[in-house]
C-alpha cells in the first residue's frame, strides 16, 4: 500500500493548491480526482465559474450556441489540461483517478487499490440541490451542467431559481434565442444581494423579454405531451397562480456539500445538517483530516475556496501540529460576482443587512452610470454604484457595483475595506479619465460629505 504525507480528495479550487504547495515543500503528496479526464481541476474549471462564464460571454455578442460551446470547448480544455499537466507534472504530485472513501481513519480505498496518508483533505465540493417540489423527482429536468452540454437552442426553458446561476445561464440562453421564465419564490431575486439592486436587475431583465414570476415557491412538475412543451411547471395559488410550459427544465435551487460515499460517518468526522464541521483551522472532528470548500457549507465561491486552502497550507507549511502560530480562519472581505449583463459586483452589506445592524444611522449614495463619459463611450450605461454607510463615519459598510465590467473594479473597495481605508481615502486620489471606475470617485465623494449624498 502506497503511503503519502497528505492526500486531497478533490482536485478543485480548495483541494489542488493546498496539495501542490505542501508537494513544493517537500510532502509526499496525493490528489484524488474521480473523473480526471472531464473535470480534473474541479467545478469552477469545468462546469461553474469559466464555462458558464464563456457562454454568458460568447451569448452576448454572438448568438449562435456553437460558437459558445466552440469558446467554452476551448477556454475549459486549455484550462483543465495545463492545470493537470502543471500539478501532476511540474510540480509532481501523484494524481490518482478514481472516486476515494475511507477505510479506516488513515486510509482510502480508490477503485480497489488503498492507500494510505499521515494526513488529508476533504475538497470534495458540491452537487446540485433539488427541492422538494412535487412531481420533479419523476421528471427528467436538468441542472446548470446538463445546460453546459447541451446540443441545440431550447425553444423554450422553465427556469426554477432566480439566483446567481439561474439568472446567469437564462441571460445567456435568453441571447442565445431561448424564451425563458424564471420562477423565483423569495420576494427579490439574488438572495443574500441587495435588494434594490435586485429588483433593478428583474425590471432591466424582464425589459429584454425574460419573464420572471417570484414570491411564490412553484408546487409542482410534471412531463408529458403539452401543447406548450414537455414539461408543465403549477403555482396554486397567488398572484402568479398557473399552469407554465417549456420544453427544457432547468433546476438552479443552490447546492449542497458533496460528501456521500466517503464514509464519514465510519471514521468519525461529523457533519451538521450535511455540511462538515471544522474547527478554526478547518480541522474536522479528526484532527489530521482537514475540510476545504464547499464541504464546509456557503458561501460557495472559488476564490473562498482558494482561500481556505491557503489558510491550511499556510498552517501546515509551518508545522504539522497546531501551535500559536497557525492563523485561524476569518471572515474577510468577499467579493461576490454575478455574471448577467452588465455584471453585479458586491461586497459587505446590503443595505437591509446594515439598517439591521445601524437602524437610522445607516446612509446610502447612488452613483448611477449614466452620469459618466466612459459608459457613454462604451455605449452602454445601464445600471447604478449603491454604498452603505453610517452617518459621520467613514466606514465602507457595502458596496454594490451593477455596471459594465464592475467586477474588476470591486476589488479596490475590497482592498480598502480588508486595510481599514475608509471613503475619504477613496476620494482622496487622483483617478484616470475617462473610466469606469470614476464612478467610485463619485460614490465615495458623496459618501465622504464631499457631495451630498442622495438619501
Ligand atoms: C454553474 C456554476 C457557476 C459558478 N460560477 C462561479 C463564479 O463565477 N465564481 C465563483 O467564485 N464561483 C463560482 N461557482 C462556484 C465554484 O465553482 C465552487 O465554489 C468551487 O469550484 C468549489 O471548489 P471546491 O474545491 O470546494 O470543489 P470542486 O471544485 O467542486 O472540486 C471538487 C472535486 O472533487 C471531485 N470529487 C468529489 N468526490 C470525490 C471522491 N469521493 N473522490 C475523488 N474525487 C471526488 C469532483 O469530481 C471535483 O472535481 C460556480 C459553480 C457552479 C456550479
Amino acid at each position: 500500500m502506497e503511503k503519502f504525507d497528505f492526500i486531497s480528495i478533490g482536485s478543485g479550487s480548495s483541494g489542488r493548491g493546498l496539495a501542490a504547495g505542501l508537494q513544493r515543500s517537500g510532502w509526499k503528496v496525493a490528489i484524488v480526482e474521480k473523473d480526471v479526464d472531464h473535470h480534473f481541476g474541479g467545478t469552477c474549471i469545468n462546469t461553474g465559474c469559466i464555462p458558464t462564464k464563456a457562454i454568458v460571454e460568447s451569448a452576448l455578442h454572438n448568438s449562435s450556441l456553437d460558437s459558445a460551446k466552440a469558446l467554452e470547448d476551448k477556454i475549459v480544455e486549455r484550462i483543465r489540461s495545463g492545470t493537470l499537466r502543471n500539478v501532476e507534472e511540474k510540480v509532481g504530485v501523484k494524481v490518482i483517478h478514481g472516486e476515494a472513501s475511507f477505510i479506516d481513519q488513515f486510509t482510502i480505498e480508490v477503485g480497489g487499490e488503498k492507500y494510505s496518508s499521515d494526513m488529508y483533505a476533504i475538497a470534495t465540493g458540491s452537487e446540485p440541490s433539488i427541492p422538494p417540489i412535487k412531481g420533479l423527482n419523476s421528471v427528467d429536468y436538468s441542472t446548470s451542467s446538463d445546460l453546459l452540454h447541451i446540443d441545440h437552442v431550447p425553444k423554450s426553458i422553465l427556469v426554477i431559481g432566480g439566483g446567481r446561476i439561474g439568472l446567469e445561464l437564462s441571460q445567456a440562453f435568453h441571447n442565445l434565442g431561448s424564451e425563458v421564465t424564471i420562477f423565483e419564490g423569495l420576494p427579490h431575486l439574488l438572495p443574500g444581494e441587495d435588494e434594490e439592486i435586485a429588483d433593478a436587475i428583474k425590471e432591466h431583465l424582464m425589459s429584454l423579454g425574460i419573464k420572471i414570476y417570484n414570491g411564490r415557491f412553484v408546487d409542482a412538475v410534471d412531463q408529458g405531451m403539452f401543447e406548450g412543451g414537455k414539461y408543465k411547471l403549477s403555482i396554486y395559488e397567488g398572484e402568479n397562480k398557473g399552469d407554465y410550459y417549456g420544453d427544457f427544465l432547468l433546476v438552479a435551487t443552490g447546492r449542497k456539500p458533496r460528501i456521500s460515499g466517503l464514509n464519514l460517518e465510519k471514521i468519525g468526522v461529523e457533519t451538521e445538517r450535511g455540511v462538515i464541521k471544522v474547527d478554526e483551522y478547518l480541522r474536522t472532528t479528526q484532527k489530521h483530516i482537514f475540510a476545504v470548500g464547499d464541504v464546509i457549507g456557503n458561501p460557495m465561491f472559488t476564490n473562498w475556496a482558494a482561500f481556505q486552502g491557503r489558510l491550511v497550507l499556510n498552517n501546515l507549511r509551518q508545522s504539522r501540529e497546531e501551535t500559536a502560530n497557525w492563523e485561524k480562519l476569518r471572515t474577510p472581505n468577499m467579493p461576490r460576482m454575478t455574471f448577467v449583463y452588465p455584471e453585479l459586483a458586491a461586497v459587505g452589506l446590503t443595505e437591509k443587512e446594515a439598517r439591521d445592524k445601524y437602524g437610522d444611522d445607516v446612509i446610502v449614495s447612488k452613483f448611477y452610470n449614466k452620469w459618466l463619459g466612459k459608459s457613454m463611450i462604451v455605449g452602454d450605461y445601464t445600471g447604478f454604484l449603491k454604498a452603505i454607510g453610517r452617518k459621520g463615519s467613514n466606514e465602507i459598510l457595502g458596496v454594490h457595483l451593477w455596471g459594465v465590467r464592475t467586477g474588476s473594479i470591486i476589488q479596490m473597495i475590497v482592498l480598502a475595506m480588508e486595510n481599514n481605508l475608509g471613503w475619504s481615502q477613496l476620494a482622496d486620489m487622483v483617478y484616470g479619465h475617462p473610466v469606469l471606475v470614476e464612478g467610485v470617485e463619485g460614490l465615495s465623494r458623496m459618501m465622504s460629505g464631499k457631495v451630498n449624498a442622495d438619501s
